[in-house]
């Protein structure tokens, strides 16, 4: 991972460059941010410019030894440790070390994974998955033996807050007294579960949501998207990139377009079965995650109408023909039936998430929502 691979934060990015520069890293930095905002990304992005033997002032190289090896994430200086649990493989006992082939192959996939994106990746997705006493005894192990390559050597350690907390005590004891050249590079959805020494020893650096925009930019330049799908994407899942990368494997067309929105509400609107119908048989064709994808949207569009309402309309970006639409649908859109609509949305969403039928979720979504929209005329 390059830093321009990693999408938005480049405040950030020019921020962590400049510690490097200055010699100001410290030696345990931990990059809170919520699952969405890519600090995993940014994280192993950091580590590569800090062991790249040839860093610009924006970026690693690509090209040296070091670059290379953190290509298949194999450094000899850089020590992975994470969260993990027994699976089928390893039944007895578990450990970073035991689970680093899947790991590799989990991030080279996708350096914006997901935690349940990780225990699936292990098969494990009903159990807790810790980070555990083996693991802290292999941090000291790591620890008591010389770098290889580079001046620097880099523990990195993903969800410290899955820490096990009879391992803290070993993870603490090198925090505050930390070997030399060593960088502890930790990453955490959640200051408040992680243990309180253990936090006071490391150095905040927050990691916010990447704007939409970002976002948008992010899929056209670095993941090739056309203009039209990014937009799509990106305004459905707001500053989530994992979310939108998600979406971006998908292939069929996204469903979430105005036009297949609009002839839905116009449906609904009249109650007409035939035209309801028949929108479902073509809406079902496509798969679970683009019809979620399809109700984030619809979520987004009746906020729209509520902006219009309130007549916040600054904060609306809209093509004309939107506009057009949110301003003769807004009126349906109220305070009265708000949080109705978007429970029905959520609760959909939900369904879809536990294979509901397709078919008759959209129809009784479609009956309901009729009636909501008329309350206001009853
Ligand atoms: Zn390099």
């Amino acid at each position: 991972m390059l830093f321009s691979q990693v999408i938005g934060h480049s405040d950030l990015k020019g921020r962590l460059i400049q510690k490097v520069a200055g010699k100001r890293t410290g030696h345990a930095m931990l990059l809170l941010g919520p699952e969405d905002s890519g600090a995993l990304a940014l994280g192993l992005g950091f580590a590569r410019y800090v062991l790249c033997r040839d860093r610009g002032a924006e970026d690693a190289c690509g090209k040296c030894p070091s670059c290379l090896k953190l290509d298949k994430l194999a450094h000899p200086d850089l020590h992975f440790f994470f969260p993990t649990a027994p699976n089928q493989e390893h039944k007895m006992n578990a450990s970073s070390r035991l689970f680093m082939k899947s790991w590799r192959e989990a991030l080279l996939s996708n350096p914006y994974i997901s935690w349940t994106d990780w225990l699936e990746q292990m098969g494990i997705e009903n159990k807790q998955a810790i980070i555990n006493t083996e693991d802290c005894n292999d941090i000291i192990r790591v620890l008591g033996m010389k770098s290889y390559e580079s001046p620097y050597r880099i523990i990195f350690i993903y969800m410290l807050e899955k820490l096990y907390h009879a391992a803290a005590p070993k993870l603490l004891k090198v925090l505050e007294e930390p070997p030399g050249n060593t960088l502890f590079i930790m990453v955490s959805e959640n200051k408040d579960r992680i243990i309180n020494t253990i936090l006071s020893r490391t150095h905040i650096t927050r990691v916010p949501l990447p704007s939409e925009k970002d976002v948008y930019l992010g899929l056209k330049e670095k993941f090739g998207l056309d203009d039209k799908k990014a937009q799509q994407i990106s305004f459905i899942t707001g500053g989530s990139v994992t979310e939108a990368l998600k979406l971006c494997r998908n292939d069929e067309d996204l469903l979430a377009d105005f036009d297949t929105f609009r002839e839905w509400m116009r449906a609904c609107f009249k109650n007409d079965t035939g035209m309801i119908l028949k929108w479902i048989e073509n809406t079902v064709r496509s798969g679970r995650e683009n019809q979620k994808a399809f109700f984030q949207y619809g979520l987004k569009i009746f906020r729209m109408c509520l902006y219009h309402n309130y007549n916040t309309t600054g904060l609306i970006r809209l093509e004309d023909e939107e506009r057009e639409f949110i301003g003769k649908f807004a009126p349906f859109v109220n305070h009265r039936n708000i949080l109705r609509i978007v429970e029905e949305f959520n609760q959909a969403i939900m369904h879809l998430e536990r294979n509901a039928n397709s078919r008759i979720l959209f129809a009784d979504l479609s009956f309901r929502l009729h009636a909501l929209m008329h309350e206001k005329t009853s």
